[in-house]
């Protein structure tokens, strides 16, 4: 086989159609604006939790997006709500995580 010098790498794509994303559907059907974030981070900068935990809203959402189970993340949030007085698209990341919490539960 000839050299090229370099090898092919298996693709990272996500096909979205092929995860088992319902709780985030469910999630959505209750708080619509889960559909709004656009992943910016901005929530994950100044979480209390995340410089000991990796705590981010923004994990959480694409978690559930791609059908993860985020119970482990969700565990480490305290609800101070630091998150949602950052959010440029003013989600209301606490109430969002209280939902998420209960339909967990
Ligand atoms: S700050 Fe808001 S828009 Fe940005 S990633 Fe977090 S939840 Fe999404
Ligand atoms: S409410 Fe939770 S996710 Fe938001 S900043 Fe506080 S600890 Fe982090």
């Amino acid at each position: 086989m000839t050299d090229f010098g370099f090898t092919l790498t298996k693709s990272s794509t996500i096909n979205f159609d092929s995860l088992d994303n319902h709780l985030y559907k469910r999630l959505c059907t209750i708080e619509p604006d889960a559909q709004i974030c656009m992943s910016c981070g901005s929530c994950s900068a100044t979480c209390t939790a995340a410089p000991f935990s990796g705590m981010s809203v923004r994990k959480v959402i694409l978690g559930l997006q791609r059908g993860q189970d985020v119970r482990p993340l969700l565990s480490n949030c305290m609800l101070c709500g630091k998150c949602t007085m950052v959010c440029p698209r003013a989600i209301n990341t606490r109430h969002l995580l209280l939902t998420l919490y209960r339909i967990y539960d």
